[in-house]
């Protein structure tokens, strides 16, 4: 069977340990997809990996893969960029670690990734600016959920295609998308969107990925894009998922 050397960019996700030294690493790399990799004698101190897999570090990634086999072995690891900025501030660090938790939950290993790697490497990035973290994840989950497929409509009516303009519709998630006044009475799972929710869905999804975005309005209507978000991916993929960063942040107004 055949051993193949593979190089690229990649973004680390998460780490498990593996047996007494050695440790597991989930990237998202730049041109292979999701890579799950052994670095041998990673958790020994003077191990040349130390400081170079932590959570959302980029990295110039070099590993080998058996023809056949899913576990690479990490044979080395450069770091591009740390991203210490993100871990020195919980505003950011929550936000951060959700789009890399959303990013491991959407994607499969054996599947190129182009599209979602720059998504998050960019989204990564506008986070170290001077942005609103929980803004950003507005737009980041929306592009992520085109990206696979999954993009809910919001320009019409999902049932009759009636062009919707800024007034307050509904959106069902079991139909995946917005709903005129005439036609929510047919999906008892709606949920009643404001004006100011359905022109932040609507600018988060047409935003750049990872831009530093304004979405408009009040930040209450940035939480509450969350969690319409939410109920759309629980309902349409059937996972149960939580879009709230796990630390507590500044309240909304
Ligand atoms: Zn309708």
């Amino acid at each position: 069977m055949g051993l193949s050397l593979h190089r690229t960019s990649a973004i680390v996700l998460r780490n498990y340990n593996l047996g007494e030294t050695d440790r597991i690493t989930v990237f998202l790399s730049a041109r292979y997809g999701k890579v799950s990799g052994v670095s041998r004698r990673a958790r020994k101190l003077a191990s040349p990996f130390a400081g170079r897999l932590e959570p959302l570090s980029e990295v110039d990634l070099v590993y080998f893969l058996r023809e056949g086999k899913t576990l690479a072995r990490v044979n080395h690891v450069d770091l591009i960029h740390s991203f210490q900025a993100l871990r020195e501030d919980l505003s950011r660090l929550g936000p951060a670690l959700k789009m890399s938790e959303l990013m491991d939950r959407f994607t499969r290993e054996g599947e190129a990734t182009p599209l979602l790697y720059g998504l998050l490497a960019r989204s990564l990035r506008a986070l170290e600016g001077e942005v609103d973290g929980i803004a950003l994840l507005v737009p980041f989950v929306l592009n992520l959920l085109a990206l696979t497929g999954y993009e809910p409509q919001l320009g019409q009516c999902v049932h009759c295609s009636k062009t919707l303009p800024g007034d307050a519709p509904s959106f069902s998630p079991l139909l995946g998308g917005i709903l005129c006044s005439g036609c929510a009475p047919l999906a008892p799972d709606r949920l009643e969107i404001s004006p100011p929710v359905l022109a932040a869905l609507r600018c988060g999804l047409r935003a750049e990925p990872g831009s530093p975005v304004g979405l408009p309005g009040p930040s209450a209507a940035v939480q509450s894009c969350l969690e319409v978000l939410e109920r759309y991916i629980q309902t349409r993929m059937g996972r149960a998922i939580s879009l709230r960063p796990f630390f507590d942040l500044p309240r909304f107004a």
